[in-house]
């Protein structure tokens, strides 16, 4: 795939599978608009990515939760390059909240992240692709979306919504020549995962994911779950009846 007329946005570029997607495609060619919060980490990810040619990367720090920040982010890459072909909605937030000590204000500030989030970084680049009739729209969803796991009830109900909300936009926007794709990874070395001390199956280099990601977004999948060990025990709970999916997740719970 020919990337070097392609325009894309990514969320939660400063860190992580973020960052990494950025220095993956800045590699094939593609002109970036990198959004976080922070200016100055944002500024290191683009000198990172865009090393030797100038002007293909733009930083454009907002918070994913304020809707007219990401839009006027999303004007100003569009100034910048004439166009987004690509929305990468990925910056998210994990937390741990067992129900036994639950807080509902972890819930909501988990929701408002993850999902009123890659709300928002749609809305700020939707209209556009509509009015030309192509366009993209790739969210980083989790292999937590398809059933509760223990002490992750925010998580998991952030990653069910929004893996839900892409699957509704694909089927309204592929008909108008907008594809969607919905990424649903294990477990990815990055800041998010490095504080938890449980033993993290089959836990993958955040290249590698980047990797896998980018191929996902080239072969316009609908949705990728990954690494397919991980992602097959998944779907294997997904049809097991509860008695047998309560006792196989609360003797392999990956949060301490
Ligand atoms: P990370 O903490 O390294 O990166 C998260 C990024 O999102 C950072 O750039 C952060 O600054 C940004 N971000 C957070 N809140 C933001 C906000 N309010 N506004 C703008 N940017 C914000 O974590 P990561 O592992 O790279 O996670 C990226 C995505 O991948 C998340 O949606 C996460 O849920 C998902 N994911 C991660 C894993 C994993 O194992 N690491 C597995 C499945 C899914």
């Amino acid at each position: 795939m020919d990337w070097s007329n392609k325009v894309v946005m990514i969320t939660g570029a400063s860190s992580g599978i973020g960052r990494a997607l950025a220095l993956e495609l800045a590699r094939r060619g593609a002109r970036l608009g990198l959004v976080a919060r922070r200016r100055e980490v944002l500024e290191e990810t683009a000198a990172a990515a865009s090393a030797g040619e100038k002007g293909r990367t733009k930083i454009l720090p907002a918070d994913v939760q304020d809707a007219p920040a990401m839009r006027e982010a999303a004007q100003q890459l569009m100034t910048a390059f004439g166009k987004i072909d690509v929305l990468i909605a990925n910056a998210g937030i994990g937390v741990t909240n067992s129900a036994l000590k639950f807080d509902a204000a972890k819930t909501a500030s988990t929701i408002n992240v993850n999902v009123v989030g890659a709300a928002n970084s749609v809305a700020a680049v939707l209209p556009e692709m509509i009015a030309r009739g192509s366009g993209h729209l790739l969210v980083i969803s989790s292999l937590a979306a398809y059933r509760g796991l223990p002490k992750s009830a925010a998580y998991c109900a952030s990653k069910a919504a929004v893996s839900a909300m892409f699957e509704s936009f694909r089927l309204d926007l592929e008909p108008r020549g907008i594809y969607v794709t919905i990424v649903h990874p294990g477990f990815i070395k990055t800041p998010l995962t490095a504080g938890r001390h449980a033993r993290l199956p089959w836990l993958m280099e955040v290249e590698d994911a980047a990797n896998k990601i980018v191929g996902a977004l080239e072969k316009r999948k609908k949705s990728y779950a990954f690494p397919w060990q991980l992602a097959t025990i998944v779907r294997l709970g997904m049809i097991m009846p509860n008695f047998m999916y309560d006792w196989f997740s609360r003797r392999n719970s990956l949060r301490e």
